[in-house]
């Protein structure tokens, strides 16, 4: 099969790979969908050195696939060949509390497609019976894979930012993630102000119901979203843009009893002080993938509430093509990215 590999220093290729084969409890998924994710470009990102050292320069990445089960191995019962999958992104052991809870994400063992096993930018993936998870007829693959990572992500999120009518929440960074958040928190009846610097995503965030946006390469952010909310601020910010100036805004244009939800991964150390957070009673969160089961009630909520997840897809391209979109997706000048073997 063909697969995508990462070298190092921006570099990516398709290889070819032996098709794999599924053991007891295991199954191969034949890709339909496999999503671009902005935690993907660490390793695009990363310097061939560090890619060797780190034993990643020959694995797939790839972490938000669906598609149609292709073989399965023995004890398999909950899918067969044929079946339409979405497939969670870590495999797990299966049987420790936190795995046996639903929280796959947090168990010891877990695996990460992409490193340190071969992920979904591939024509087969190898998976757990367990992390096969139906994708319904009227739920396209691409949804299937969006929903993998940063839909799920976002959904957590917004979940905890208790994002409902009369609400206002900022999101910070418009990248997949932030713009799947701003679906849901409009869903969910809140008002958003989006944030971001790149022309092109703000752009897709007004076409898909921003209340409001800011540049943040020409604006002060914490005044313009001042003076969208209020001089008292707004009752949640949603931070995926890792960057530590942005983790900075965000809690400071967050108001009294206010809550921030953190998932964009960066280097930078936000000034951020307990006072900030005393005053205003502040609830701070982070929020990484989501529990398994979250899967259900994420997709009874988007299809109920046409959440027009796929508005956030710009390209879908051949698993070929790959290589040629990604300088662009890693210069921020595209939305979602939907490779298709
Ligand atoms: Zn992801
Ligand atoms: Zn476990």
């Amino acid at each position: 099969m063909r697969g995508l590999v990462f070298p190092g220093d921006r570099q990516a290729r398709i290889e070819e790979f032996d098709d794999p084969q599924p053991g007891h409890g295991e199954v191969v998924v034949a890709v339909r969908a496999a999503a671009i994710c902005g935690s993907d470009m660490h390793g695009y990102r990363a310097t061939s050195a560090e890619r060797s050292a780190s034993g990643a320069s020959g694995i797939i990445p790839g972490h938000e696939p669906s598609g149609v089960v292709h073989a399965v191995g023995g004890g398999v019962h909950n899918v067969k060949v044929g079946d339409r999958v979405a497939v969670y992104h870590f495999r797990s052991c299966g049987f420790c509390p936190e795995c046996q809870g639903g929280r796959l994400m947090w168990c010891d063992t877990r695996r990460g497609y992409g490193g340190p096993i071969h992920g979904s930018d591939a024509d087969y993936l190898l998976t757990d019976a367990r992390n096969c998870l139906p994708l319904p007829d009227d739920a396209s693959f691409a949804l299937g894979a969006i929903f993998m990572c940063v839909g799920g992500t976002a959904f957590q999120a917004m979940k905890k930012l208790d994002a409902r009518p009369g609400r206002r929440i900022a999101v910070f960074g418009l990248g997949p993630v932030g713009l799947a958040g701003l679906l849901y928190a409009r869903a969910m009846g809140a008002e958003v102000i989006g944030i971001d610097r790149s022309p092109q995503r703000l752009e897709l965030a007004g076409t898909l119901g921003a209340d409001a946006l800011v540049d943040a390469g020409a604006e002060d952010v914490a005044a313009a979203v001042r003076r969208w909310s209020g001089k008292d601020g707004v009752s949640g910010s949603f931070e995926t843009s890792g960057t530590a100036a942005a983790q900075t805004v965000s809690v400071d244009v967050t108001g009294r009893g206010g809550s921030v939800a953190f998932v964009g991964f960066g280097s930078g150390v936000p000034s951020i002080t307990p006072a900030d957070i005393i005053v205003k009673q502040l609830s701070l969160m982070g929020s990484f993938v989501f529990p398994i089961d979250a899967y259900y009630t994420m997709l009874d909520f988007v299809v109920r509430e046409k959440v027009p997840l796929e508005a956030t897809i710009t390209h879908t391209v051949p698993l070929a093509d790959a290589p040629d979109i990604l300088p662009a997706f890693d210069r921020g000048e595209t939305g979602k990215v939907i490779l298709v073997p």
